[in-house]
């Protein structure tokens, strides 16, 4: 077997960064505006503190500005819809990113959905998810498009090809269904009532592992041959795919770290640069 490819998300990203700045300069010094991510983060949950904090400094990294909301843990509904309207209506805002998950008071989905779809640039509005579906211009949910970013520029072949995407959330799991459907591969998605999970992946040409349990994936459920896509990331710095054990057998897979996680936040720059540029009609 020769040796697995890497599909390096943090060299990458760190490209795509590069350029990103270059367009940030130019649409600046052409139209004074400056693109702009607001960050919402209720409650104080470390890991999402975490990520709005990452998402925060790859704005900077990229010449972008921030502003970060910082909500307690008791916000209601009515409360986190305001917060949203009043973004929706800042002319100096070009991309809303509420951190996932909420506290359980809040009805998760109709803040998503109050996310005005010019500044979804985390495409997670059921809005977004719809016209991405069916071919639209649409933002597309930040990490399966990342991975979309990643498997094209190593030229990874797509059509035809047998994907198993192991989850089905909103954020991840579906939306990544349906990009590579898009792109010709036939596509089976897993969940927790799935039966013969294993048997399903030995059938597969690509993985994606979303499930949120380190190391789910084994070894032994791989095809030899296979690309090993691995959404999740843990303490110990091991993601949902037993990687140690399993990438041997595969053509190419993505690390953990370094694979999926920079590519969702270089993706979600390049949509809020695209966002600003459409709201200040400078369409890139
Ligand atoms: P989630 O909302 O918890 O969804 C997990 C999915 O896994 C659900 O659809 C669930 O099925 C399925 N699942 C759970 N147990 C299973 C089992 N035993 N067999 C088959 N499927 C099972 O998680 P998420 O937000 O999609 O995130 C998934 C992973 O990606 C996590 O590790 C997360 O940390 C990571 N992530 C990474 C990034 C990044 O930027 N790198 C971004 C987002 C998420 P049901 O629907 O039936 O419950």
């Amino acid at each position: 077997m020769p040796e697995p490819l890497l599909l390096d998300g943090k060299s990458l990203s760190k490209q795509l960064e590069q350029t990103l700045s270059s367009r940030v300069e130019n649409l600046s010094n052409l139209t004074g505006t400056r693109p702009t991510l607001a960050t919402i983060l209720v409650g104080d949950d470390p890991a999402s503190a975490t990520y709005v904090a990452m998402k925060a400094k790859a704005c900077h990294r990229v010449g972008m500005e921030s502003i970060s909301k910082h909500l307690p843990s008791h916000t209601t509904t009515e409360e986190l819809l305001s917060v949203i309207r009043d973004l929706n209506e800042d002319p100096n805002v070009h991309g809303i990113l509420l951190q996932h998950p909420v506290p359980h008071q809040i009805d998760e989905r109709a803040a998503f959905d109050a996310i005005s779809p010019l500044k979804d640039v985390d495409g997670v509005t059921a809005a977004g998810f719809g016209s991405m579906t069916m071919g639209s211009q649409a933002y597309g949910s930040a990490t399966p498009a990342g991975i979309m970013r990643l498997l094209s520029h190593y030229h990874i072949p797509l059509e035809g090809k047998h994907a198993v995407v192991i989850g089905r959330s909103p954020i991840l799991g579906k939306p990544m269904a349906m990009m590579l459907l898009n792109a010709h591969a036939t596509v089976t998605i897993c969940h927790s009532r799935t039966q013969n999970l294993p048997e399903l992946v030995r059938q597969s040409d690509i993985v994606v592992a979303a499930v949120g349990k380190p190391k789910f994936v084994q070894a032994d459920w791989i095809k030899q041959g296979s690309i090993l896509v691995d959404a999740g990331y843990h303490p110990g710095r091991v993601g949902d795919i037993d990687l140690e054990a399993a990438k041997s057998l595969s053509a190419a897979y993505t690390p953990v770290p370094g694979g999926v996680g920079p590519m969702t936040i270089s993706t979600l720059m390049a949509q809020t640069f695209e966002a600003a540029s459409m709201l200040c009609g400078q369409p890139c």
